[in-house]
């Protein structure tokens, strides 16, 4: 019976690493084959040098021993288990439980104290925080950096850093400390007090495979094998003597679980540090989205504002206002029949119980009239347009709640044939006449009409403070365009419409039309002011900017960042935490941003208001809304750096 190949090469049970016919081919990337079986075993307590020549494959096997990169073919095991196809999740795992990497580089990230980069493998693995300065405290000292542990990263020497690296390496308790080059950058003398610390390491019982150049580093180690073109020479596997003594360490508990809260706080806290440590490029980004936010807010307060001035109106003259008009199948252009019928509907209104007095207001037609300030056949008449032009009566003046300059006209009686004009404060605006002047008169196709005041303030019907308001007999009117405007003691509305219809035309009801109050609402609805229509508009846009700003320059520091993500990477971080890293940074930028822009926001809504005489609408939710919003854009910005961060090949990253 034929055994697969594979089969027959079970592993050593002893052994802490195994490699059985491992490849590595770089052919798809236009690189050579840097792997070409090979076979080594590692035991417990040993410690291997691995020599040979620049480009011979040695990191690319560290790489592939350090769960780093994958094998294009052969198999892995580390501490007796087949780890060449295992998923990427448990590559995580097992390099921060049992795997601990020094490079030639140090990698120290400079702008962490050396305390924190010490501790940087203990925060991967989710070791307690409380737990974490003594272990730190322990290894800096052994190390002989017990007095820089406050100390940036970058303001320690080279020898100091890659004393760092060891220290940060074992402060995770390894048990296979891989080292590649770990002395190539360093003079003589911090070179051995290098290759002291790898023999003291190693004779405390930590397993060492070493990359070098370096005779001295080799001669440390307990076995040398040489790396020629892809393939190791004398690779025997080896039991050294101490180790057959030795029975295998187990893992520490300790590794056992993931704790996600802890990891949470500290993925919250390296972002934070992120953030105070670039200062001024995050206050620069914080500002971007401050000014979107601050925008938003105070385009839905000016809205929001705005529409409760009008609908208090509204609401106001539900109470004891009602309106209706008279439709007709035929519009009659002639002014008597109106003036007849506004004098009928009055009369009989008069003697319902509650009604205080019903003007008429009638709504003339802009096109039949020409309006200017001079008479026509003079050189300059500017006529003016878009102007509305309404015919009302002394009751419609007396019962409206106007405010007109100098004082109320008398003589808008339907009865009098007296001419006269009032003029709306931006219709007056228009026309040129100042509001405090006497004596004007305006030109209403070809008559001369006496201006008899200025309309300055119309709270039930604002539209007026910009129409030219015209005596009774100045011009045509017609049913059509006529409302009847009854105002009422306080809450007769509601039963007067009921009855108003049969007793104004008892003989054809469905012809009287009634405005209710939830018809007002709906024009209520549709207003809207263009200022936060305008403002709103710019801080969509703004927001955007401050997304696109953000998303720029979290690719720059993604990009500068290269080695500190190999780093924790290598340690063992999950591309899923170093994703979340970068969206943390983007998601706390965006929320500061959030909280600033909403009181930024909420003091330009109170200062518009003030300055309009309306009373400001704010309301409390909109911090949390507006913090939410900011989060949720700075993460959003955040999302393609973050994906790039997290895809980030860490056996690559290390080599650049
Ligand atoms: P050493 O560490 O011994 O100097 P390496 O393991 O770094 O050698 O590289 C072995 C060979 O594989 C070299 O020829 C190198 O150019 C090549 N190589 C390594 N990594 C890659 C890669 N990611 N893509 C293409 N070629 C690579
Ligand atoms: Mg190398």
């Amino acid at each position: 019976m034929s055994v697969p190949e594979e089969e027959t090469e079970s592993a050593d049970p002893r052994a802490i690493v195994e490699l059985f016919h491992i490849q590595r081919s770089f052919e798809q990337s236009g690189g050579p084959i840097a792997l070409k079986e090979v076979n080594l075993t590692v035991y417990p307590g040993d410690f291997l040098a691995i020599i040979g020549a620049s480009g011979s494959g040695k990191s690319t096997l560290l790489n592939i021993i350090g769960l780093l990169d994958t094998p294009t073919s052969g198999h892995l095991y580390l501490n007796g288990i087949d780890v060449s196809s295992a998923t990427e999740k448990s590559r995580n795992r097992l390099r921060s439980a049992f795997l601990g990497f020094v490079f030639q580089a140090s990698h120290v990230i400079g702008r962490d104290s050396v305390a924190r980069n010490a501790a940087l493998s203990l925060r991967i693995q989710g070791v307690a925080r409380k737990e974490r300065p003594e272990i730190v405290g322990y290894w800096l000292d052994y190390f002989g950096l017990g007095h820089r542990a406050s100390s940036l990263g970058k303001q320690i020497s080279g020898g100091e850093k890659q004393r760092l690296a060891l220290a940060r390496a074992v402060a995770s308790g390894p048990l296979l400390l891989l080292a590649d080059e770990p002395t190539g950058n360093l003079d003589a003398t911090n070179s051995e007090l290098v290759i002291d610390h790898l023999k003291q390491l190693n004779a405390a019982g930590t397993t060492i495979i070493v990359i070098t150049h370096d005779p001295t580093v080799a001669a440390a180690a307990k076995r040398q094998v040489g790396m020629i073109d892809g393939s190791l020479h004398d690779g025997n596997p080896h039991i050294a003597e101490a180790e057959q003594l030795r029975t295998r360490r187990e893992g520490s508990n300790r590794f056992g679980k993931r704790r996600p809260v802890r990891e949470l706080s500290d993925l919250i806290s390296d972002a934070l540090t992120g953030i105070s440590t670039s200062f001024g490029r995050s206050i620069l980004l914080i500002v971007a989205f401050m000014l979107g936010i601050a925008g938003l807010v105070a385009s839905t307060g000016i809205s929001q504002s705005a529409a409760t001035q009008i609908s208090e109106k509204i609401s106001q003259s539900a109470l004891d206002e009602v309106r209706f008009s008279k439709t007709v199948p035929a519009d009659s252009p002639d002014l008597e029949p109106v003036l007849q019928w506004v004098e009928g509907v009055q009369s009989s209104l008069s003697r319902i119980d509650g009604v205080v007095g019903a003007g008429f207001k009638s709504v003339l037609p802009e096109k039949a009239m020409t309006i200017s300030r001079f008479s026509p056949l003079s050189l300059s008449p500017l006529p003016i347009s878009n102007t509305s032009v309404v015919m009302v009566d002394q009751t419609f003046l007396s019962t409206n709640d106007l405010s007109i300059s100098p004082t109320t006209p008398s003589i808008f009686a339907t009865d009098t044939p007296t001419k006269a004009a009032i003029l709306g404060r931006q219709a007056a605006e228009k026309l040129g006449i100042e509001p405090k002047s006497t004596g004007n008169s305006i030109w209403v196709s070809g008559q001369e009409i006496p201006v008899v005041g200025i309309l300055t303030d119309s709270p039930r019907d604002p539209a007026l403070e910009s129409a030219i308001l015209l005596s009774p007999g100045v011009a045509k009117a017609s049913y059509a365009n006529t409302t009847i405007v009854v105002r009422t003691q306080p809450g007769y509305p509601a039963p007067l419409s009921n009855v108003l219809a049969s007793a104004i035309e008892p003989g054809n009801p469905a012809s009287i039309k009634i405005n209710t109050v939830g018809d007002l609402r709906t024009l209520a609805r549709g207003v809207r002011s263009d200022l936060s229509i305008l403002i709103g508009g710019v801080s969509v846009i703004l927001l955007l900017l401050a997304m696109l700003s953000a998303a720029t320059t979290m690719y720059v520091s993604v990009r500068s960042r290269t080695s500190e993500i190999a780093l924790r990477r290598a340690l063992g971080s999950s591309q899923a935490s170093i994703a979340s890293l970068f969206l943390l940074e983007g998601g706390f930028m965006g929320a500061i941003g959030g909280l600033l822009g909403c009181a930024a926001g909420s003091s330009a809504i109170v200062i518009i208001c003030i300055a309009q005489g309306w009373s400001a609408v704010l309301a409390w939710w909109w911090l949390p809304a507006a913090a939410s919003i900011g989060l949720a854009t700075g993460i959003i910005s955040a999302l393609v750096p973050a994906l790039i961060a997290a895809k980030q090949n860490p056996a690559q990253a290390i080599r650049d």
